[in-house]
């Protein structure tokens, strides 16, 4: 009865997780959104102004999901980590 219920509580657990990540993957640039925005910014963060390589930088979306923004290449923008990380401050 008991491992019964753990079992039905970690297969839901395990459900849940799995849509977490579709979704999530579904709002993620793929590498070559990645690397058109790149070449399109030159490497240039357009926060702090400085060169990166690719692997230095982060996609985001320039009209965020919760405005209605989408996953393609023309609102995706590279931003390097530590402005990715920061640029909740500036909204
Ligand atoms: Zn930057």
């Amino acid at each position: 009865m008991e491992d019964d219920e753990i079992m039905k509580k970690s297969g839901i657990y395990r459900y849940v997780l799995s849509k977490d990540l579709r979704d999530l993957s579904f709002r993620t640039f793929d590498k070559k959104q990645k690397r058109e925005a790149y070449e399109r910014q030159k490497g240039i963060c357009p926060y702090c102004h400085k060169h990166f390589e690719l692997e230095e930088m982060e996609a985001d979306h320039i009209k965020p999901w919760s405005k209605g923004g989408t996953t393609i290449a023309d609102n995706c923008q590279m931003l390097c980590r530590d402005c990715n990380r920061t640029k909740g401050n500036k909204y």
